[in-house]
């Protein structure tokens, strides 16, 4: 499963990309295929570059980006191709000037508005949703000559998930769609203001956190001074994932700290589901600490390490064939022996979609000596896919989507296999179900997905 992106947008008295620098780092995880800053003074500067933030800018990059407003952007395509066009933000240049966008999430109906835009004689140059958005933004702002206004119109055209920081003369905007599916906050700093995909990103640069921006409410950052303008929003639909998987677990979304919603989710597992004759609870290194934590205090169980991450291997590592996974996941991971041998072991996960890593470490913590390993899983079973941003297996890849409990339990090699509930999660985060989207844990979707036959009906009918 992999995260979409990261977006971030700054305000300051003060020459700013070494700021934007530092907050895009903070949101290196929500996106490690490219980065890109755009700035503003007297004119509209951009760089863009595949890979991570520290490899894409130098320090004469951030040098000759200065201005004192800018907007940033982390990638992970979920959809357009993984290329340097596709990178962000996304500048495009209309009859009254420019403006630079960055976003994160999935336009479900970006095809239909395509058509429409290319009727009206625009060109695009990728086949990246953000570009349709910068485009029908850019048609309503020619029109009305206010940023508002265009993005209220385009809000009534658009369909998915956004949050979405933009650039352009004068002005710092965010934008979080009707549902607030993917998350935004704000805040303010010594000089000025920020709005980022996640609160750990005000941290860097000493920021305070104001909130949360509303679903479907807009921000505007001008000369120092913020305004926000909000509108009747639909029903709150923020992905439950961003609390247990995506998001840092140091920062706080909805006024939730996400670090205490996977203690609790923890404590709830080792509540609801102890095991009294293991010797240990383990976490799967690193997503599954905090619950492994969580799971001990309230199970009595000992927390101990039977896992080491090699935090070397990165995205660059090579997988020379099939034969050689069992090799990989040893490179990745391996066996704590003490912790291990002759040990009956609790290992705690985030996640399990679909169950192929969790076969594999079970196999490794079994060949090293573990008696039995008894998996608990932080998130409940997933059986559905999502379309609004999050890329994931497809549906037949999931192993929840047609397997009951007990057969992934046999297929992943583990003694015993406990998931958490909807209804126990959703107790142990406080957080209420009508505010969350759960589309991938129980098909209810806030927004349908577009299937093809139907866009081409209407493709063919206008
Ligand atoms: S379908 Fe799942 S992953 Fe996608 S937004 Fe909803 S909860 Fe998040």
């Amino acid at each position: 499963m992999h995260d979409e992106c990261g977006v971030v947008g700054i305000t300051s008295t003060e020459n700013l990309p070494l700021k934007i620098y530092y907050a895009l780092y903070a949101l290196q995880h929500r996106g490690q295929e490219s980065a890109g800053i755009a700035t503003y003074n007297d004119r509209m500067k951009l760089r863009r570059g595949m890979g991570l933030v520290p490899e894409v800018f130098t320090e004469e990059d951030l040098n000759s980006l200065e201005g004192n407003k800018g907007i940033g952007h982390v990638r992970y395509s979920t959809s357009g191709e993984s290329k340097i066009e596709s990178s962000q933000p996304l500048m495009v240049t209309h009859q009254k000037g420019r403006l630079a966008l960055a976003h994160n999430g999935h336009i479900t109906n970006s095809r239909e508005i395509r058509q429409e835009l290319e009727e009206d004689g625009h060109v695009f140059s990728t086949g990246n949703d953000t570009e349709i958005m910068a485009h029908l933004i850019s048609k309503y702002l020619i029109k009305t000559d206010d940023i508002v206004t265009a993005l209220e119109r385009s809000k009534e055209k658009l369909k998915g998930s956004y949050a979405i920081t933009i650039l352009i003369k004068d002005k710092i905007i965010g934008l979080r769609d009707p549902h607030g599916i993917k998350p935004l906050c704000y805040g303010k700093h010594k000089n000025g203001y920020i709005i980022a995909s996640e609160s750990a990103a005000l941290d860097t640069i000493e920021a305070e956190l104001i909130g949360d921006v509303e679903p479907g409410e807009i921000i505007v950052l001008e000369n120092q001074d913020l305004k926000s303008y909000k509108t009747k929003q639909k029903q709150k639909a923020h992905c439950f994932f961003e609390h247990v998987y995506f998001a840092r677990p140091d920062s706080i979304m909805d006024g939730k700290s996400n670090y205490k919603c996977r203690l609790q989710i923890g404590k709830k597992l080792g509540e609801k589901y102890p095991v009294p004759d293991a010797d240990l609870v383990s976490p799967v290194p690193d997503s599954g600490i905090t619950f492994a934590i969580g799971y001990s205090e309230t199970s009595g169980l000992k927390y101990a390490e039977s896992l080491m991450k090699n935090r070397y291997v990165g995205r660059t590592f090579i997988m020379p064939n099939q034969g050689m996974r069992e090799d990989a996941v040893r490179l990745k991971l391996n066996a704590v022996k003490p912790n291990v041998k002759d040990k009956e072991i609790v290992l705690v996960d985030d996640s399990v979609v679909r169950g192929t890593t969790s076969k594999r470490i079970i196999k490794l913590l079994k060949k090293a000596g573990a008696k039995k390993v008894h998996l608990r899983v932080g998130a409940p079973k997933i059986i559905s896919t999502c379309h609004l941003g999050i890329d994931m297996a497809n549906k037949d890849q999931l192993i929840a989507h047609n397997s009951t409990t007990e057969q992934i339990k046999q297929k992943i090699g583990a003694d015993s296999l406990k998931y958490i509930k909807i209804n126990e999660m959703l107790d142990a985060m406080n957080l209420n179900q009508n505010e969350l989207c759960l589309g991938c844990l129980n098909e209810k979707y806030p927004i349908k997905k577009q299937d093809n036959k139907t866009l081409q009906t209407k493709i063919k009918q206008k």
